[in-house]
């Protein structure tokens, strides 16, 4: 029963998680996917740039590892060895570094070089220099170049490298070997740029998942010991001490402590936990000890699926990457284009050189997942989860919000404040023929019922049938009696009595009873609504927001007093599928719809919504699964920050964006009319790189 998470062998399917190396633009990740999902026996492989990993679901029997090894391999990246010694990789690292450092320095003499014999602050050094001595050192140097424009050239693509490659040989034809060389080193600075953007984007996700708990105490046989996290199981008990981290999602047996859940709900004011209560991996006790009884560990817990969740947000791409991406597979044709009309009307090479060297189409397909992956990892540290750079996208442009009543501007735990009985029942026979109806509902309501009879000591008796009657209420038979708990639409005859009226206007909730179909009398429960939602909606109205409106179940007065006390529009009596016809109603008239609920009764709405957001996620699967943004603590402050995050991040893209094609713009009429040496134009590679690196950073650091 443990073992839930092992591959499903017998299916034969198992689900694999190939580390994958070498990615460092999104392009990359298109080819890795279609590598393994064009062997036979695959059925889906995702390939994650952020955790620089492929998620490949195969037939054993028909592909093995060593076939999906070769599969990345011949799509141009890396399977790392699993066991790689420690000693030995250390070594090669050291041996990549002194190369390394001793290319950037010869780099270096080299551009000074050329760059002042170009000036005339210098004789020219470099013409005394025999040709073959060129073509060795360019052959060294562009070596990892050359062979990615040869590969791609036998499958025939072309990459941005290839049309730069063209450039370099265009520069050799008419001897300018120095350019060429130069050329090379700044086509390796630019790889290497790129690398490092893709690495500091990556980082914020990187940095939440190495929170996971490592290791736990297990209690064994009456005595702790502290094992890895893999050996504990669901059910284990683990002891937990101050200042350590929580290993698995729990429940508490025994100990209090006060617990700092800043890793998944990003409040860093501890709370109490105390016996009964529960806990979440990765969160970490700070006074006290705690006795666990493991319900959930590794993958299996609210963490593990945040994690999980985030890594595969850039999965969910935004539409505008969709068009970026599209752009720069024409980019490069039309680049060439230009480049062959430079030549055949001016007959300058070396123009004709600089123009390829300046287009550098990677930037474009970099401007929007890289400031995605940025606020996404960000994001997830303040405990906001966002599925993806397709629902910033979406709540950037969203003009209407629908909210849910209950559980979302309501703290969801209403309390039964009237009982009215009617004619012939006392108040408390009226409880507990509505207590004993409520037993098996798992709705707030019907706990609200169940908490009001326990506190009178009333016992319940067991329905014989029971009946959800979702957005209405419940029927059962009792004692061959049906009864009917609900709003006052399920017993019409109810909402005659005088103190229904004034109940409702109260803003309370009504709740009638009847028995077989006769009205017995009335409930009232209040729910408190959140202290923080005015200030938010306000918030919202200055980002824009023009219409909020609340949808719920309950009862039009009900419904007026909250949405008139908050000031937002209002629709009430609505069963769970009239709320997904408001939403398609709104998208069809043109809208965007954000739709912000709890995620356990809503979760259809919110799934029909260009945007939907579950409020304090953590630890209920459902909400986590149906929503496109978690956020994973109660706190209505987080709804317009996820939009500012939305707008901020929105804007970074437009920069990325807007840059790359002013860059390329400039330097494509500079090159063309012979303004732009060619050893400058690919000096100047890497800046739109850096300048997207530098604008997306601003996006890690979120206030
Ligand atoms: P909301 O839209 O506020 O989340 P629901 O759609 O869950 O509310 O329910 C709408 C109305 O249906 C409630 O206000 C209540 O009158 C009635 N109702 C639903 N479930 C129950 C239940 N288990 N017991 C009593 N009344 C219920
Ligand atoms: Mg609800």
């Amino acid at each position: 029963m443990a073992d839930m998470t092992a591959p499903q062998s017998r299916q034969s399917v198992s689900t694999l998680e190939l580390p994958v190396h070498g990615m460092d633009c999104a392009s990359c990740t298109k080819k890795v996917q279609k590598s393994l999902a064009a062997l036979p026996g695959v059925q889906t492989a995702e390939v994650l740039l952020s955790s620089e990993k492929a998620v490949v679901q195969f037939d054993p029997q028909q592909v093995d590892l060593d076939d999906l090894r070769h599969a990345v391999t011949e799509a141009g990246y890396r399977v790392p060895e699993p066991e790689a010694a420690p000693a030995s990789t250390a070594g090669s690292d050291l041996s990549r570094t002194i190369l390394r450092t001793f290319g950037i320095v010869f780099g270096m003499v080299l551009a000074i070089v050329v760059v002042g014999e170009w000036l005339g602050l210098f004789e020219a050094v470099t013409s005394r220099l025999p040709w073959p001595v060129w073509a060795v050192f360019l052959t060294a140097f562009g070596w990892p170049v050359f062979r990615s424009v040869v590969r791609a050239a036998l499958k025939g693509q072309v990459i941005s490298h290839t049309l730069m490659t063209v450039g370099l040989l265009a520069a050799v034809v008419v001897g300018e070997w120095a350019a060429a060389l130069v050329v090379v080193f700044f086509m390796r600075v630019g790889d290497y740029t790129e690398k490092v953007t893709t690495e500091r984007a990556r980082r914020a996700v990187k940095d939440l998942a190495a929170l996971a708990p490592q290791t736990a105490r297990l209690v064994r046989d009456g005595s702790e010991v502290e094992v890895p996290i893999a050996e504990v199981r669901r059910g284990d008990t683990v002891v937990v001490r101050p200042g350590e981290k929580v290993p698995v999602d729990g429940e508490v047996v025994a100990g209090q402590a006060t617990v700092n859940q800043a890793a998944i709900t990003g409040e860093s004011m501890p709370i109490e936990v105390e016996a009964g209560g529960k806990v979440f991996a990765a969160t970490f006790a700070q006074l006290g000890s705690l006795r666990i009884k493991a319900t959930g560990v590794g993958r299996d817990t609210t963490f593990g699926r945040v994690i999980k969740l985030v890594e595969e947000a850039e999965t969910h791409r935004a539409e505008v990457q969709g068009v970026a991406d599209k752009f720069s597979a024409y980019y490069l044709p039309v680049v060439a284009g230009i480049a062959m009309l430079t030549f055949v009307l001016s007959r300058d090479a070396l123009a004709t050189a600089a123009v390829l060297l300046v287009a550098c189409s990677c930037s474009f397909a970099l401007a929007t997942p890289i400031a995605m992956l940025a606020s996404v990892g960000a994001a997830a540290k303040r405990g906001l989860l966002i599925k993806g750079g397709k629902y910033l996208e979406a709540l950037a442009n969203a003009d209407v919000l629908l909210v849910d009543k209950t559980g979302t501007l309501t703290f969801g735990k209403p309390q039964i404040t009237d009982v009215v009985p009617f004619a012939d029942v006392t108040a408390d026979d009226l409880l507990r023929l509505a207590g004993s109806a409520e037993r098996d509902s798992e709705h707030p309501l019907a706990e609200a019922v169940r908490q009001a009879t326990t506190s009178r000591h009333l016992t319940l008796r067991p329905p014989n049938r029971f009946e959800a009657l979702p957005g209405r209420g419940v029927r059962a038979v009792i004692e061959g009696v049906t009864v009917t708990v609900g709003s006052v639409r399920l017993v019409p005859e109810a909402a005659e009595h005088p103190r229904v009226k004034e109940l409702e206007s109260q803003g309370k909730t009504l709740l009638a009873v009847a028995r077989d179909g006769v009205p017995v009398g009335v409930l009232a429960a209040a729910d408190t609504p959140r202290p923080e939602v005015p200030e938010a909606l306000n918030k919202l109205k200055q980002l824009g927001i023009r219409r909020v409106e609340l949808l719920t179940g309950d009862n039009e007065r009900t419904a007026a007093a909250l949405a008139g006390r908050l000031d937002i529009g209002y629709r009430a009596n609505l069963l769970p599928e009239d709320k997904i016809a408001v939403v398609k109603d709104y998208q069809t008239r043109g809208h965007t719809v954000v739709m912000v609920g709890d995620g356990v009764n809503d979760a259809p709405a919110l799934a029909q919504a260009d945007v939907g957001i579950a409020m304090g996620a953590a630890g209920t699967d459902v909400a986590l699964e149906a929503a496109h943004i978690a956020l994973l603590r109660e706190d209505w402050g987080l709804v317009p920050q996820v939009f500012a995050v939305a707008r901020r991040t929105m804007r970074v893209v437009r920069g990325n964006l807007g840059f790359t094609i002013a860059y390329n713009l400039v330097g494509l009429s500079l090159a063309a009319f012979g303004f732009l040496p060619p050893v400058l134009a690919a000096a100047l590679q890497s800046i739109p790189d850096l300048g997207i690196l530098a604008n997306s950073s601003r996006l890690l650091k979120q206030r």
